[in-house]
């Protein structure tokens, strides 16, 4: 799809999209609740948050398992 990227968690479940704006400027969209991988791009998400600058901390709904972000 697009050009996003998955974000995944170490058990690879995908807790987020990473795409570019028209500035080349990397986002995270971050999903409500995280989805399998083979579900990724199949399926309607809800996004709670748009991320430009670095966040810590991100769980996984799924396992729990915490990321760091940084464009
Ligand atoms: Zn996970």
């Amino acid at each position: 799809m697009n050009g996003n990227k998955p974000w995944r968690c170490k058990n690879n479940h995908v807790l987020g999209h990473v795409c570019r704006n028209s500035s080349g400027i990397q986002r995270l969209f971050l999903y409500r609740k995280a989805l399998e991988e083979e579900l990724f791009g199949k399926t309607e998400t809800e996004v709670i948050a748009v991320i430009e600058g670095y966040v810590t901390d991100v769980s996984c709904s799924l396992c729990g398992e915490k990321r760091k972000w940084f464009p």
